[in-house]
């Protein structure tokens, strides 16, 4: 059964099957990153992801805002590189949105992302069309603003939809940002990884809170 919401229990679980999908995502992405950059990306997000899963173990968090801080922390961390800041960015600046709330539900997954979105680009100065993470995340927290009154179990499939075809639109984009710059025109038929990674997360939260 899809869940309309989740408790500090339940956003610890969904965080560490993230962690798990992550995890064992680690080809795909150091695939993405070969094709780009330098081949680092999968690596640097399974280091990261064990720093979470052992961080959620260990330590007590008394509301959803904490479950999302504790893992930004914990990649920020662990990852070093551009990517540990930005994805620790990610997380933080989304967990700190969501100060006070009992529950994680579809408000807070549009101000979650939002706020995240809004971090990533102040943080790493990339804007929609560079072909990087903001390319998925981007999209995912403007749907995500859309469909805010439906339940999470309902919007949170819609909103991993368009991280994913954001991700599948960067395949045509010249990157602009980053590594893969230096590629220029050569970087045209691949998907960035960050865009993969962020597409990953957001669909592995939907298969979470849907079963
Ligand atoms: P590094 O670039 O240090 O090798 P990773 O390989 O782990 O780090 O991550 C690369 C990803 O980081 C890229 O695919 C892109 O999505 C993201 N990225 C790099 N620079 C930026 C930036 N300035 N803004 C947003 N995302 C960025
Ligand atoms: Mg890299």
């Amino acid at each position: 059964m899809g869940k309309e919401s989740l408790g500090v229990k339940e956003t610890i679980e969904m965080m560490k099957h993230v962690a798990s999908v992550i995890i064992e995502s680690e080809p795909i992405l150091t695939d993405a990153d070969r094709n780009l950059g330098d081949g680092d990306h999968g690596l640097g997000m399974e280091r990261g992801m064990n720093a979470v899963i052992n961080k959620l173990s260990e330590s007590e968090a008394d509301e959803v805002s904490d479950v999302f801080k504790m893992t930004g922390m914990a990649m920020m961390s662990s990852m070093g590189g551009a990517s540990g800041a930005l994805f620790g960015t990610l997380f933080r600046n989304g967990g700190k949105a969501l100060e006070g709330e009992e529950k994680f539900d579809s408000k807070g997954l549009h101000s979650f992302l939002e706020a995240a979105n809004d971090g990533v680009k102040s943080r790493g100065g990339a804007i929609p069309g560079d072909k990087t993470m903001i390319d998925a995340l981007e999209p995912a927290s403007i749907r995500a603003g859309e469909v805010s009154e439906m339940p999470l179990c309902e919007s949170i499939k819609i909103v991993a939809q368009s991280a994913n075809e954001g991700k599948n639109n960067s395949k045509e984009m010249i990157a602009t940002m980053g590594r893969a710059k230096t590629l220029g025109e050569k970087s045209v038929g691949h998907p960035d990884a960050g865009a993969c990674s962020v597409a990953i997360i957001i669909q592995a939260m939907s298969d979470f809170i849907n079963t």
